[in-house]
């Protein structure tokens, strides 16, 4: 079985601070990491690996050179081979462009018989990649996948929802989003740390993927991020006094009374 999972090179979202004066991150000193989603993903790629080893799993994302990093770590967890899309006709690219190029450079790996990305990514944060590469190879897909099982030439999953879950049944080839209920990424072993180091990452650039130029990087890109900022920290708030159950509603309810609130 050939697997390819989609893997972001996301800013530690713990430590992200934006400049107040240009609305922009501030990268500086910031750690990158895999994206959890992603992790999720992958291990699933790689639990199917356990049970089938002639299974191959193929990690790729796009991204700046640095990216390699995380790819290496991805190796180092068990995936066999990586590929970074990575060329300055690429960068800016918003959603739409980032599954264009994902998705052509998918169709130049070859064949695939399952395809994860993660249901989220933690920086840019729409959900939306994943989906748009099924789109735009035409398999179909299912998102926030939270169990899955193969049975013979067929998938079952369980698709979280608000309120439950849908159990679904697919054939491959096939797009399938995961989250973190899904199962819990393993640690990187020392032997694949080695491997990882001395791992042949292939980067291809826009043109060795065959992609329309048009189709992807900032300017063809339809959305735009205006200004991001960090709203300001909202007043401390009240706190209501009382030493029963009765009397903290009653002095509520003043409280309300007195703001014109009810
Ligand atoms: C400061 C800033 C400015 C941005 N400006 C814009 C903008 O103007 N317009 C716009 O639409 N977007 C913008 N983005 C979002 C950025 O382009 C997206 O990161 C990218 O398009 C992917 O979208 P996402 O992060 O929302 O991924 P999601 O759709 O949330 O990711 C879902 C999954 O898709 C896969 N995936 C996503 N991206 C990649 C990748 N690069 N390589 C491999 N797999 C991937 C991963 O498996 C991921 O878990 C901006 C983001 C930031 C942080």
């Amino acid at each position: 079985m050939n697997i390819v999972v989609c893997v972001k090179q996301v800013p530690n979202t713990n430590e992200i601070k934006i400049n107040p004066e240009t609305g922009t991150l501030i990268r500086e000193g910031v750690e990158s990491i895999l994206n959890h989603d992603d992790a999720n993903a992958l291990e699933q790629a790689l639990q199917i690996k356990d049970t089938q080893p002639d299974t191959k799993v193929t990690v790729i994302t796009m991204g700046p050179p640095q990216a390699k990093e995380m790819l290496q770590e991805c190796i180092a967890m068990g995936a066999d081979e990586a590929i970074l899309l990575s060329d300055r006709a690429l960068g800016g690219s918003d959603t739409w462009a980032t599954s264009n190029a994902l998705a052509a450079g998918i169709k130049k790996i070859g064949e695939y018989d399952l395809i994860f990305a993660g249901r989220q990514a933690i920086d840019g944060d729409t959900a939306q990649v994943g989906p748009q590469i099924a789109e735009k190879l035409g398999v179909p897909q299912v998102t926030y996948v939270k169990e899955f099982k193969l049975e013979a030439d067929e998938i079952l999953v369980k698709r979280a929802l608000e309120d439950g879950y849908e159990l679904l049944k697919l054939r491959p080839p096939c797009v399938l989003t995961a989250i973190k209920e899904l199962n819990t990424p393993r640690y990187m072993s020392i032997r694949g740390i080695l491997k990882g180091a001395k791992a042949d990452i292939r980067v291809w650039s826009a043109e060795d993927i065959g992609v329309d130029q048009d189709t992807v990087g900032l300017k063809a890109s339809p959305t735009n991020v205006f200004r991001s900022f960090t709203p300001k920290p909202k007043g401390k708030g009240v706190t209501v006094a009382g030493d029963t159950a009765k009397e903290l509603a009653e002095n509520l309810i003043k409280g309300l009374k007195e703001k014109h609130i009810i």
